[in-house]
């Protein structure tokens, strides 16, 4: 019998292109290991990001987090230190999670694609979907019991989804058959400050679906 948490999950729709399981993992060679999705990652030509990236950003942290944190890609910062979150938004992030007993050594950050877009634009279609397998290979390793989707293009990547962030915030979704809560950005709460009492509500919530999924 489903639990509430896991009925509440289901009853989200998982759209058709949403970012599914690689069908050679059934193929079932050999386990996959942290070291050689790195070393795929930082070898990665996948895309045309190869050729203007600093370096390759895998994500940082504790590779058995309850929480996995995703944005949507490397920024400058990212891009020049190879660490995710980091620069003003990444600390107003740790400071964030900070606020609900969480240090960023006990969570696992990552994004969407890990080569930096030049000039921080969006990511396009194609990188996303070349970059995705890296991501999921990562929850399928770290299996979290919760997925922060950091801002609007992590929020429509992970779910497959154009819904506007504001109709996406406040519900129990799903990513690969674990629980995921859509958060705002923090750059975008720092221009925007009065949307912080939101995020803080929304991190209440993601906290909230973990508690009530760790006493059922
Ligand atoms: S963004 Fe992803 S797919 Fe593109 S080159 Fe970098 S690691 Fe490869």
């Amino acid at each position: 019998m489903l639990t509430p948490v896991e009925q509440r999950v289901s009853a989200v729709i998982e759209p058709e292109n949403q970012m599914t399981a690689n069908p050679a993992e059934d193929e079932q060679s050999s386990p996959d290991t942290w070291d050689n999705l790195k070393a795929e990652v930082q070898n990665c030509t996948l895309c045309g990001l190869c050729s203007t990236r600093t370096q390759t950003v895998f994500g940082a942290g504790n590779q058995h987090a309850d929480w996995l944190i995703i944005g949507e890609a490397p920024g400058e910062q990212e891009d020049q230190q190879g660490l995710p979150f980091v620069g003003v938004a990444g600390q107003l992030l740790t400071e964030m999670l900070r606020a609900i007993g969480l240090s960023r050594e006990q969570v696992f950050m990552a994004n969407i694609l890990k080569c930096r877009p030049p000039n921080n634009r969006d990511p396009h279609v194609d990188e996303i979907k070349h970059c995705k397998d890296y991501l999921l290979r990562q929850q399928q390793l770290i299996k979290p019991k919760i997925i922060l989707a950091v801002g609007r293009i992590a929020a429509h990547a992970l779910l497959a989804t154009n819904e506007p962030l504001a109709s996406l915030r406040g519900k129990v979704h799903s990513f690969n058959n674990t629980p995921v809560v859509v958060v705002y950005h923090p750059a975008y709460l720092l221009r925007s400050l009065p949307e912080k009492r939101k995020a803080w509500q929304d991190l209440q919530f993601a906290k909230h679906t973990v508690i009530t999924m760790e006493q059922e």
